[in-house]
């Protein structure tokens, strides 16, 4: 079997002293490739820096995270920019975009701003978006209208609505469920959600170092963990757990374009 976790952020300090042995415990637990989404530019630098030391298993995205979104917004967003502009082939996605209404609201107009900002340059530029959603369903529905019907596609990240959100978000392009370690949790909505939506509208991912999968719930998150993912993927859609790596991979693979 083999996976891609499609939300990693092994740039961050958390794997400072373990990277290498974290990417090798990933392999041998069959997940080879990893997408990186970025949060600012702060974290562009050392983000290039694992897609160079780690090419061909890690592939960079350019992008301002809606939580990042502060007083400066202007000049990170003329940074993605320029990223974009001067060299948009070097990069598999953009994001982490989207709406983020639960950390604070202080920022939640230029978040739009920045978002529609972002789904435009997705457009334009071919790449898929990554989306990040949290508690804040209706904004992106309206920044969605409003951009509606320009050409997207990408993934909704660490998904939290319901099949019946997924389906209507479907209508403004081709999304993605991006479905993490939230599933393995007890009580998990997104249990529900996960079996009432197509296995071809899903990618795995871990989002670590955060939102480790149990029985590592509160723990440092790693790729390597993605089969734990995978697993209980399986039990939900009552289907052999080499049929979720299969189809979740092209899934990711046709998504981003991996080779
Ligand atoms: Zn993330």
């Amino acid at each position: 079997m083999k996976f891609v976790d499609t939300h990693v952020h092994w740039y961050v300090e958390d794997f400072r002293a373990d990277l290498p042995g974290a990417i090798a415990r990933a392999q041998e637990a069959g997940v080879g490739r990893f997408v990186l989404p970025a949060v600012s530019r702060a974290t562009h630098a050392p983000l290039m820096r694992v897609a160079r030391d780690f090419e061909g298993l890690c592939f960079p995205c350019v992008g301002l995270h809606p939580t990042e979104v502060k007083d400066d917004w202007r000049s990170e967003l003329a940074f993605v920019e320029a990223q974009l502009a001067t060299a948009p082939h070097t990069f598999v996605a953009i994001g982490e975009t989207g709406i983020d209404a639960y950390w604070s609201r202080d920022f939640i107009a230029a978040q739009q701003v920045v978002f529609e900002q972002q789904l435009r340059w997705s457009a334009r530029y071919d790449l898929p978006v990554i989306v990040h959603a949290r508690d804040a369903f209706d904004i992106i529905f309206n920044v969605l209208e409003k951009v509606h019907p320009l050409p997207l596609r990408g993934v909704f990240h660490a998904y939290s609505g319901t099949a019946e959100q997924f389906r209507q978000l479907r209508r403004y392009g081709n999304f993605l469920m991006g479905v993490g370690g939230v599933v393995t949790f007890k009580k998990a909505a997104l249990a529900q959600t996960v079996e009432q939506t197509d296995l071809c509208d899903m990618v795995l991912e871990t989002d670590a170092p955060w939102l480790a999968p149990a029985p590592f719930r509160g723990k440092r998150n790693e790729s390597g963990y993605i089969p734990l993912i995978a697993e209980k993927v399986a039990a939900l859609k009552r289907c052999p757990v080499e049929e979720i790596a299969a189809v979740t991979t092209a899934n990711a693979e046709s998504l981003f374009n991996l080779t």
